[in-house]
């Protein structure tokens, strides 16, 4: 009982260093993907304003970040990113963009300037890609948007992350071959999240669309063979690390499916997002990580404030992974 209690007191203790923050600028984005209701969100969107930023900038300093990741929406799509982004600068934090790649083309000179990398969206080879993304033309772009990153500086950062799904998942093999076509520096890997209230869901889905972007049960057997096909033909991208991920830590995309439809358990969640990162939307609103209910709000108090705030250390003291839904069916952990 008494461990108990400790372990609660530590979990919730205050954070006086948070290492990772990521930040949405921009609330809506320009792609339209099957697996994702954030492009459904109101047309106008909601911006990270310049004001808040800099007094933000002091908080992540006192709280000694030294990544910002900007996530969206798309971040392309702030108005005034390039001014965000110098503010940030007077940190030491490497800052890493994440996008769907229709703007990189533009942006390619500012975004050389002032991020440190990009991570794009590659979900699938050309068709696929535009399928998923709900954009002709989509893949086209991301293509020439890397091409234009590295013309303006040989050597620039650039890898992919690609969301395993229904529409993609017998192509994993030629995404890693389109990755490398497209000159990208390497691949990661993520199931599609069918169960969490992130991304402009509050309700959930219903069984329709969790049919529509999840793996049936025959078909995550498959999804395992093709991993396994993939192990054989893409060992050395596996043992140079291309691939990011092994192929064992890849089978664990087909346990989550798998578990979705109540065939066997979820896969162990080895996470501790909360205490380490925090998740700052465009309206200012505080999540302890991408799935979890928000914790406060930057109008409310600056982010130690809210990070320390009542609200989020009674979250955390209480946060049990192994037995809470949301971790349970996580798809997205991170472990520092
Ligand atoms: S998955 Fe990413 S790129 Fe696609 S609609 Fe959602 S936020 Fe936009
Ligand atoms: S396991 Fe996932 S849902 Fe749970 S705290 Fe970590 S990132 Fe958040």
């Amino acid at each position: 009982m008494l461990d108990g209690a400790i372990a609660r007191a530590w979990r919730g203790r205050r954070l006086g260093r948070v290492p990772v923050v990521t930040l949405m600028p921009h609330s809506r984005c320009n792609c339209r993907c099957v697996m994702c209701d954030i492009w459904k969100a109101n047309r106008s969107g909601a911006s990270l304003e310049q004001a808040a930023v800099v007094r933000l900038v002091a908080d992540l300093r006192a709280l000694r970040v030294r990544w910002v990741v900007l996530s969206g929406g798309e971040a392309l799509l702030h108005p005034n990113l390039w001014a965000l982004c110098a503010a940030l600068k007077a940190l030491p934090v490497k800052i890493t963009l994440l996008s769907s790649g229709l703007l990189l083309e533009r942006h390619a000179a500012d975004i050389v300037t002032w991020c440190d990398e990009v991570i794009v969206s590659l979900d699938g080879t050309a068709a696929t890609h535009d399928r998923i993304r709900g954009i002709a033309g989509a893949y086209e772009a991301l293509a020439a948007g890397v091409a234009a990153l590295r013309r303006r500086r040989a050597g620039y950062p650039v890898a992919a992350r690609c969301v395993v799904q229904r529409g993609n998942f017998r192509e994993l093999p030629a995404i890693v071959d389109a990755a490398k076509g497209i000159g990208l520096d390497g691949i990661s890997f993520l199931g599609a999240d069918l169960a969490s209230t992130a991304f402009n869901r509050p309700q959930g889905w219903e069984d329709a669309r969790v049919d529509e972007v999840g793996l049936a049960p025959a078909e995550c057997d498959a999804l395992d063979a093709v991993i396994d096909g993939m192990a054989a033909s893409h060992a050395a991208d596996f043992a140079r690390r291309y691939i990011q991920e092994t192929p064992t830590r890849l089978r664990r995309i087909g346990t989550q499916f798998r578990a979705a439809h109540g065939l066997g358990p979820t896969p162990p969640v080895r996470c501790n997002a909360p205490w380490v990162s925090t998740v700052v939307e465009a309206d200012g609103t505080v999540r302890p990580c991408f799935f979890h209910d928000p914790i406060g709000n930057l109008r409310d108090g600056g982010l130690a404030d809210v990070l320390n705030g009542p609200a989020a250390r009674a979250f955390r003291a209480s946060l049990d992974m192994d037995a809470d839904p949301v971790c349970r069916r996580c798809v997205c952990t991170l472990k520092l």
